[in-house]
């Protein structure tokens, strides 16, 4: 049985005995491979998120980093919203309740991840009035409301009020021209790959900001693609993952000394979520990585998301400004022997 929206797994009656420490049994997995190096200082330093909510921006199926970010978080205690982009967001929701996610939502305690609130949020638009007329009535957006992200903003706040968010994770990226090399994009397709990859993340930190607790976290996902070159991540992406690493130390700066608020990027090695897809040779990508990387083996969304949850915690509150990479080490290598 899942739990009820909104109730924090360490608040379930009855759960606070199985854990007299109060600790979090939390992150199981990762624990278990952790155990091997150092139990005893692991079990000290579980990751403990209870009584802290969060946004994942970028969650429209069970098969992305958001998701398994917006799992992880949970799994540490924290409440968790998520924001969808209206063109997905219909069948995901379908999805769910028709219970397709619920292995996927599978918590470590046998109950099932359950969203707080799912907004919707396209994060090409800062307010409604940038939004042309064919999308505002697009029949996918024209139920949805407000789906800016100062809508978003607005909805969050009339939610749960002032000084309310403590992690914000931007999950998102679309680069409508990223199967075309750089050489050949459009400027429309550039401009777009970087207003709804890149800008929005500063866009979202400047609503959001202000309703963030105090070392709070933001977090974002980028791509090696930023600093080398990567053949087939085109379209401008790759000056969008630059802008995005860039704007992480700005931000961090700025958010840090206005909000007290933390700022980082995870560079994340390939998986095969829908987004990476676009591609169209992202299987190629995680071969050439499994191969060349220092850890010869096939990252997960979870190895990526246990490290997003020790970012958006206590743990990491001397991080901030920085890209961590998350990717068996591959962007250490110029050169292997396979
Ligand atoms: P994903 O498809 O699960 O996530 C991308 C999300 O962005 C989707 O939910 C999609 O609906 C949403 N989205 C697209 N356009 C949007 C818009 N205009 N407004 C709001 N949402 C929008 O794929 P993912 O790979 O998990 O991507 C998450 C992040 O991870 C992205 O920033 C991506 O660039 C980054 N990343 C992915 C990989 C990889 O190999 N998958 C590697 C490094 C970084």
């Amino acid at each position: 049985m899942g739990r009820a929206a909104g109730q924090s797994r360490r608040e379930e009656p009855g759960r606070a005995g199985r854990d007299p420490r109060g600790k979090l049994e939390f992150p199981l997995a990762p624990l278990a491979l952790l155990a091997r190096a150092d139990e005893k200082a692991v079990e000290m330093l579980g990751i403990d998120l209870s009584g802290k909510r969060a946004l994942v921006a970028g969650v429209a199926d069970a098969g992305g980093f958001g998701f398994a970010i917006a799992k992880a978080l949970a799994e540490a205690g924290a409440r968790v919203c998520v924001a969808s982009w209206p063109p997905a967001m219909g069948i995901f929701e379908t999805m769910l309740k028709r219970g397709k996610f619920d292995d996927a939502r599978r918590l470590s305690d046998g109950s099932l991840l359950e969203f707080e609130r799912i907004y919707a949020l396209d994060a090409a638009y800062d307010e409604m009035s940038d939004v042309p007329e064919d999308i505002r009535t697009n029949k996918r957006y024209a139920e949805r409301g407000d789906f800016s992200i100062g809508g978003l903003a607005r909805a969050w706040q009339s939610d749960f009020g002032d000084d309310s968010l403590d992690i914000l994770v931007h999950s998102l990226a679309n680069g409508p021209e990223v199967a075309k090399d750089l050489l050949d994009t459009s400027r429309k397709g550039y401009l777009a790959a970087l207003s709804v990859s890149a800008y929005s993340l500063v866009s979202l930190v400047n609503r959001f900001g202000p309703l963030m607790r105090k070392r709070g976290s933001v977090l974002s996902l980028s791509y090696l693609a930023s600093q080398q070159v990567i053949p087939g991540y085109g379209g401008g992406m790759s000056a969008a993952k630059a802008a995005l690493e860039c704007d992480t130390r700005y931000l961090s700066y700025q958010a840090g000394r206005r909000y007290d608020v933390r700022v980082n990027t995870i560079s994340a090695g390939p998986c095969a979520t829908r987004a990476a897809s676009a591609t169209g040779i992202i299987g190629e990508y995680i071969e050439h990585y499994a191969e060349h990387a220092p850890l010869q083996e096939k990252l997960t969304l979870d190895e990526v998301a246990y490290v997003a949850a020790f970012l958006s915690s206590p743990l990491a509150n001397g991080i901030t400004g920085t890209v961590v990479f998350v990717d068996k080490g591959f962007h250490a290598m110029g050169m292997s022997y396979g």
